[in-house]
């Protein structure tokens, strides 16, 4: 479903060079729920960016559904980013003044469905996270974890195959975290999820396979992908 051969990114800062990714080589596919360690300032939410097509690579490839994306267009990476990928960030990023429906509903103005067909698979998401009787609040009245939940509905409700959370459990407390964290489980049946997290128990237990990242460079995969497993 996903690959990454041979990335490498370097930020420019000032008369410096950030080498922040140096080679990174990594297959996944449907169903795995893939949490990413490391240390503060390795990669990890460089690496989550290149993947949801938020920030470019500066050599080597990313290779979506077995296509190159070298040769991409603008065109090309907004489809991605629109169609494939679901974003779920530690601080939420919601729209205070919004209500929980308006704030999911919101993803979809782009995807050419009508009023009445975002507001139902909004509901739906909401559903799904179990959200489903508080619509009409606003965030501001809401706790962490719910927030959180709002934000993956938002993740959900274009049906991406590929969901990225950068530490989406950074800001919560043990017993919300492992709420957040069945979430994502579950919706990892039937999608690829690739997480930060600096929590290694809650990796361990929620998981299936676990990333290390040191310095830019890949130290350890739990589970790398067979040639067969990829295809
Ligand atoms: P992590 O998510 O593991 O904390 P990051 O991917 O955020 O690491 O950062 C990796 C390295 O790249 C760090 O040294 C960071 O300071 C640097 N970096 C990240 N973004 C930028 C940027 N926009 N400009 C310059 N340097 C950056
Ligand atoms: P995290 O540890 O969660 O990755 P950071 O504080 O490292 O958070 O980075 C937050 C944001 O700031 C990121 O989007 C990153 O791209 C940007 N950033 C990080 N380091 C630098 C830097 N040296 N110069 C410019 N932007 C940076």
């Amino acid at each position: 479903m996903l690959e990454l051969k041979g990335i490498k990114k370097d930020y420019l800062a000032g008369e410096n060079t950030v080498h922040a990714l140096k080679g990174i080589d990594l297959r996944f596919r449907r169903n795995e729920f893939v949490s990413i360690l490391g240390p503060s300032g390795c990669g990890k939410t460089t690496m989550l960016n290149i993947i949801g097509g938020l920030d470019q690579y500066t050599e080597g490839d990313l290779i979506i559904n077995g296509r190159s994306t070298k040769d991409f267009k603008d065109r090309d990476w907004d489809t991605y980013r629109n169609h494939s990928i679901g974003f779920v960030f530690q601080s939420y990023n919601l729209i205070p003044h919004q209500t929980v429906l308006q704030n999911v509903e919101l993803a979809l103005t782009l995807s050419g469905v009508s009023k009445a067909e975002r507001r139902k698979r909004a509901k739906k998401a909401l559903e799904d996270v179990g959200l489903g009787n508080q619509l009409s609040k606003k965030p501001s009245e809401m706790s962490g974890g719910q927030m959180q939940r709002v934000a993956i509905a938002r993740a959900l409700v274009n049906n991406p195959d590929i969901i990225l959370a950068d530490e989406p459990t950074g800001a919560l407390d043990t017993e919300t975290s492992i709420q957040v964290m069945e979430i994502l489980k579950e919706i990892s049946r039937d999608r690829l999820i690739v997480m930060v997290t600096h929590n290694p128990e809650l990796a361990e237990q929620y998981s299936s396979r676990i990333i290390r990242v040191l310095d830019g460079k890949l130290t350890d995969d739990s589970r790398p992908l067979t040639e067969e497993e990829y295809q």
